[in-house]
């Protein structure tokens, strides 16, 4: 399902370190989030990306400003959603907003019995009645396009054609190098890239 929060990881693939400004991790965020909103799951693929996606320090800045170049302090998020957190202390979504804890029902709220991940959906206003009719319109498109269109579900549902080549990165440092093998683009080499996500 289009709104299933991914399994708990608890490590990332990636460990790119040594960039002097933080822009430069883009390409591994994306990929390590799957080109999508770490936060409410927005797609790369359902519109706008330039300007849409943001680079979310979620141990903010002003609190923490030694963390601003930390790969593992940087989230993929949407405008939104990255407008919406500003400031705020959250605990981390990697933990947080998996599929063991949150589920997202036919009416589009976002259920959890876990107190922390309630809070989460809170400071971020992930049930809000306009991001709940968000969900359900593409609950609906996507449903749609699976059974009348499958070109189209595959644009909607599937991955970006324009994958990064991580290997053609070179950060000063690469604490997980073997990620680049499990990056989507890699995958994709090997034929072994999902239709759909
Ligand atoms: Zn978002």
């Amino acid at each position: 399902m289009i709104f299933d929060y991914p399994v708990e990881r608890q490590t990332r693939r990636h460990g790119p370190a040594g960039y002097t400004s933080y822009g430069q991790f883009r390409a591994w965020l994306r990929d390590e989030f799957t080109f999508r909103c770490i936060y409410c799951l927005k797609r790369e693929t359902w519109g706008q990306v330039t300007g849409d996606y943001e680079l979310d320090h979620f141990e903010p800045q002003s609190s923490n400003p030694e963390l601003r170049l930390d790969y593992e302090n940087l989230v993929y998020a949407c405008r939104r959603c990255n407008l919406t957190k500003s400031a705020q202390k959250i605990e981390n979504p990697l933990t947080l907003l998996c599929s063991e804890r949150v589920s997202t029902l036919e009416d589009g709220t976002l259920e959890t019995p876990d107190i922390e991940t309630k809070r989460l959906i809170l400071q971020l206003d992930l049930n809000s009645s306009n991001l709940k009719n968000w969900r359900i319109l593409w609950m609906r498109i996507v449903e749609l396009a699976e059974r009348n269109n499958p070109e189209l579900y595959d644009q909607i549902a599937g991955f970006p054609d324009l994958l990064p080549d991580l290997s053609t990165l070179r950060p000063p440092v690469n604490h997980r190098i073997e990620g680049i093998n499990e990056s989507w683009f890699a995958r994709r080499e090997r034929d072994e890239l999902p239709r759909t996500y």
